[in-house]
């Protein structure tokens, strides 16, 4: 067999597909700048080092469940002023997540929670953490579907392997008895072993509207918010104004062909 086709076949078996896709350019680029053989083999194995680490934060992105992706580059700061933005910066850089501790952000609608709680997600992610995102109620409806099943003890085991949960739009919907014991249940076995983003339009004393018993609260709370980091989102609608301006283009392009009807 002949060299290229031994080599091909050793690669595949290898699994070394980035060095299979680069080695002939940059043998060509290594003869051409005279490097060693331990400089083009270590540029070759970069390629496969890189392809592989992109790979893998492809896949935590995917295993990450976010409903739709966002960053912190779309993330206009001018809009929400009363945000602390070197705060946000500073989570981003996941620090928070080693350090297994909480991000609540708090506040009205449209101001951007979601937002910031899927591109704070995606950050972690590219850090190489293991991420998952869930809507309150969907997860709340998981932790019950689990326990119908009893796989409780198992679904525990998976989401503490989890290095960060976001856990959106907490507030919107009020839980049963079993389903506030079991989310009490998530809170609390995360509790110093990993780190999770709430997002909620309600502030803390409203809480026991949605999980129904002041003891359970305000035991969840506790250990929510030991080590959290919280911004208050309160501001105007993103969403408000963005339909705002849209309808004040609209008007403005209905308004021109008007102005041109005017006799001179
Ligand atoms: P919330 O979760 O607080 O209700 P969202 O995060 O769902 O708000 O924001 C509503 C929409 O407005 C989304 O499409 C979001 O990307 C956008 N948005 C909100 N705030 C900002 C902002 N400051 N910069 C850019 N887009 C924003
Ligand atoms: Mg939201």
């Amino acid at each position: 067999m002949s060299t290229e086709l031994l080599l091909k076949d050793y690669l595949r078996r290898l699994r070394l597909p980035a060095v299979a896709r680069h080695y002939k350019a940059l043998a060509r680029t290594a003869a051409e700048n005279n490097c060693s053989y331990e400089e083009y083999l270590c540029a070759l194995l970069e390629q496969e080092v890189l392809a592989r680490e992109e790979s893998a934060r492809q896949n935590r992105v995917r295993r990450a469940h976010f409903p739709y992706l966002k960053t912190l580059e779309d993330f206009d700061f001018t809009a929400l002023p009363g945000l602390n933005k070197q705060k946000v910066l500073t989570l981003s850089r996941g620090e928070y997540v080693r350090l297994k501790e909480n991000v609540i952000l708090m506040g009205n609608p449209g101001t951007g929670k979601t937002h910031l709680a899927i591109a704070l997600g995606l950050c972690a992610c590219r850090q190489g953490y293991r991420v998952r995102f869930y809507t309150a109620s969907g997860l709340v409806s998981e932790l019950l579907l689990a326990q119908k099943e009893h796989r409780i003890l198992a679904l525990e085991r998976q989401w503490l392997k989890l290095d960060l949960v976001v856990v959106d739009e907490l507030g919107y919907v009020p839980y049963s008895p079993e389903g506030a014991q079991l989310f009490f249940r998530f809170v609390a076995s995360r509790y110093e072993r990993g780190s999770t983003i709430v997002t909620t339009n309600l502030e803390f004393a409203d809480w026991v509207q949605v999980f129904g018993d002041e003891r359970l609260t305000a035991a969840l709370l506790d250990r929510l918010t030991h080590r959290c980091h919280i911004l208050l989102m309160n501001g105007e609608s993103y969403r408000f104004r963005e339909s705002l301006k849209r309808r004040q283009q609209d008007e403005d392009q209905h308004h021109q062909p008007q102005l041109h009807r005017i006799p001179p």
